[in-house]
């Protein structure tokens, strides 16, 4: 009998929130009547990932164990893990706390509009190949600019998409990626920009391609206040349809 693949989800929310200017860590604020971070927990629950790895702050385990996967049921979050300085050192905690499974989906926990249709579908790009991350075509025209706010070039709009989570991967191909970007570090060396998602760790050290699979123009991350109030509209319009639909 072919044995069924195992996923598991990396759910972000250590992060320090500096950007929302609020004494309150931003996965933890309430959209409607829940933390941002349970909207996540909550589509993980209903979808084919088997186990949920939680990455919080340091010393906010506990609070995270009972405020919000107790409180909210969430039975598929079976380890809690501090994350670290920066969002990819939390990514690869993480990822040391998901060994054994085939796919692993990295997933923003400030993204509370994630849906079991994205879930599958990167579940499903990651099988087929091997790495993919959800995405949306920009809507505005994007420029690369220099230091001095001059704009050095100008790419073909129809070819900019913006990129969002989950992540999807085959679990060895990203933990060997990641094992690569922690050995650099390790020899005090960096990449030459940013790391800010994992796609670039999977291009950078492996040279693998990332496929792009379906996002939504929804699937927002909550970063700044005016974020919130994007993301409360957007909670209302889902609340209405489904208030229709009953
Ligand atoms: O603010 P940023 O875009 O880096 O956050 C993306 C996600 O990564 C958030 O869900 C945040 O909680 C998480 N993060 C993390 N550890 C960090 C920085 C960010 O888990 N050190």
């Amino acid at each position: 009998m072919k044995k069924s693949k195992k996923t598991v989800a990396i759910c972000l929310a250590a992060g320090q929130g500096r950007r929302m200017a609020s004494k309150v860590h931003k996965q933890y604020l309430l959209l409607g009547d829940k933390p941002i971070l349970s909207y996540s927990l909550e589509a993980f629950e209903s979808s084919p990932v088997a186990e949920v790895v939680l990455v919080t702050g340091v010393g906010e385990e506990e609070y995270c164990r009972k405020e919000i996967v107790e409180a909210g049921g969430f039975t598929k979050v079976k380890t809690i893990v501090a994350g670290g300085k920066e969002r990819y050192h939390s990514v690869y905690r993480g990822l040391v706390a998901a060994d054994h499974c085939d796919y692993v989906l990295i997933q923003d926990g400030a993204r509370p509009f994630l849906t079991e249709e994205i879930i599958e579908r990167c579940i499903e790009g990651a099988a087929v190949y091997g790495a993919c991350v959800a995405g949306m075509p920009v809507k505005d025209t994007i420029k690369l600019a220099d230091s001095q706010l001059n704009i050095e070039s100008t790419p073909d709009r129809s070819r900019v998409w913006m990129i969002q989570t989950p992540q999807a991967f085959s679990f060895p191909l990203i933990k060997e990626a990641y094992d690569r970007l922690m050995a650099l570090e390790a020899c005090g060396k960096k990449m030459e920009i940013p790391v800010t998602d994992d796609a670039m760790v999977v291009e950078y050290f492996l040279g693998e391609k990332v496929h792009l699979v379906e996002g939504s123009y929804e699937n927002i991350k909550i970063t700044t206040p005016e974020d919130m109030k994007v993301a409360e509209a957007f909670l209302a319009g889902s609340r209405a349809v489904q208030e229709q639909k009953q």
